[in-house]
């Protein structure tokens, strides 16, 4: 076994597809990482579905209800109150999901 971590890192593009921009990313990704002990080993890509995320309305983050369905796992851990997402920072002190 070797010794080694995958390091994960979500980039969200707004609007369709765009296979330019995700080919630049790789490219600058594989560039950046030559002649250093890592690799890009894969990519992909998933539409956003459903609406189980926004962002944070104080701080701005983006977050989904982990404990919903079609949970975005890349967001931040976030709540929905009265049409507003709140991240576990930013909840109401008194809230049970409140960091
Ligand atoms: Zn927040």
């Amino acid at each position: 076994m070797i010794n080694a971590y995958l390091y994960h890192v979500s980039i969200l593009i707004e609007g369709k597809e765009n296979l330019k921009l995700e080919y630049g990313l790789e490219e600058s990704i594989a560039d950046y990482l030559s002649n250093k002990k890592a690799e890009l080993i894969s990519s992909s890509s998933e539409e956003l579905l459903g609406n189980n995320y926004g962002r944070c309305s104080k701080c701005g983050t983006w977050v989904s209800d982990a404990l919903e369905q079609q949970s975005i796992t890349a967001f931040s851990n976030g709540k929905r109150i009265n049409n507003c997402w709140y991240c576990d920072l930013c909840l109401p002190r008194n809230h049970p999901n409140a960091f």
